[in-house]
């Protein structure tokens, strides 16, 4: 099987197995793990950010980063198709009261302009008020598409100006800056709040991190305890997603390959399902035609090739550090020949 449901999958490397037994570990509630903090700051730093806190989850990250910049009953204005509000259980209203409302794209892509229609900042008694904006970087059901950087400043600028917070939904990030180039510090420096993934495609078994000013961590700590997510001896994750980050994260690149690969050989037998120039990352979504994700994704399946439906014709797949580029390769001329069939 050639699976390509999503980079969540990949196992724990030889190498970061090894990284785990050797971790030095204390107790995390009373901060005295020495793997957790060093790695809390090092990533805090490799962001420009004052701290950061390690989590279970992208959720639990991005639960804790919106909750740090919207009061209950307030709201965060999204795509409509974030995956804070999309993906995450409904957690942010149910655990901080915070309410929503979204922007349309075709492909997760924002500019200023966008946002600008959408919020209402400062709207009276009476009326919500807008008191953050989240964004996704890379956009996880708009593709793995990489929202432009200029476009991200001047977001940023808007926000600040109207005393706006702003959220980087940015599991995918370091998709983001393989493929660009941008330096994380240069993402981070525009955001209030950041959340990051090392569970996606660098691979470790668990971890995320929200990162942010020091007094903002220290309550995220706070209510991640509430929440039920302080943890004890989290060194040996830590030690996972550290390594993942020294060793797994330049390899991002050959994703992207992987994916450019598996879409220019769906398109090669099925041109119109799938533009190979619009793969930006490391996931692909190929449109299934007249007939439905549900039945591609069957027939694929009993072809050798796992992939995920995200809309009634809309297939995803997803490279990530257990297939090759070539196994991509060939899932894609797989796919192709069940499109055109
Ligand atoms: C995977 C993902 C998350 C976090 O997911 P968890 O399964 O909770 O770790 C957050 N945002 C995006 C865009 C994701 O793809």
């Amino acid at each position: 099987m050639i699976d390509l449901r999503s980079d969540t999958l990949t196992r724990p490397t030889a190498g970061m197995r090894a990284a785990m037994m050797e971790a030095a570990v204390g107790d995390d509630v009373f901060a005295e793990d020495p793997t957790v903090n060093a790695f809390e700051a090092k990533v805090a730093a490799l962001f420009g950010k004052e701290a950061g806190l390690m989590t279970t989850t992208g959720t639990m990250s991005n639960l804790l980063g919106v909750y740090l910049l919207v009061q209950p009953g307030a709201e965060v204005v999204c795509d409509y198709r974030a995956h804070i509000v999309r993906a995450e259980s409904g957690g942010h209203a149910v655990n901080h009261g915070v309410t929503t409302r979204t922007w349309f794209t075709s492909d997760g892509i924002v500019d200023v302009d966008t946002v600008a229609q959408v919020i209402a900042p400062n709207s009276g008694p009476y009326q919500v008020s807008t008191t953050a904006v989240e964004i996704e970087n890379t956009h996880n059901f708009g593709g793995g598409t990489i929202q432009p950087y200029a476009n991200l400043v001047e977001i940023s600028a808007y926000c600040r100006e109207l005393g706006l917070g702003l959220h980087l939904d940015g599991a995918r990030i370091w998709n983001a800056h393989i493929a660009t180039g941008i330096p994380l510090a240069d993402y981070g420096k525009l955001f209030d709040t950041v959340s990051v993934c090392f569970s996606k495609g660098l691979g470790a078994p668990v971890g995320s991190m929200v990162l942010s000013t020091a007094e903002n961590i220290a309550r995220a700590r706070f209510q991640r305890r509430r929440l039920g997510g302080g943890w004890r001896q989290a060194g040996v994750l830590a030690a996972a997603a550290e390594y993942a980050l020294d060793n797994q994260l330049a390899r991002l690149a050959d994703d992207h390959e992987g994916a450019r690969r598996f879409a220019t050989a769906v398109a090669a037998n099925a041109p119109w399902a799938i533009d190979p120039a619009s793969v930006a990352t490391n996931i692909v979504v190929v449109n299934s035609g007249d007939r439905t994700a549900a039945e591609i994704v069957d027939k694929a399946k009993a072809s050798g090739v796992l992939l995920s439906s995200v809309g009634a014709t809309a297939v995803r797949a997803v490279t990530h550090l257990d297939v090759t580029v070539a196994e991509a390769e060939t899932a894609g001329e797989i796919v192709g020949e069940i499109l055109a069939g």
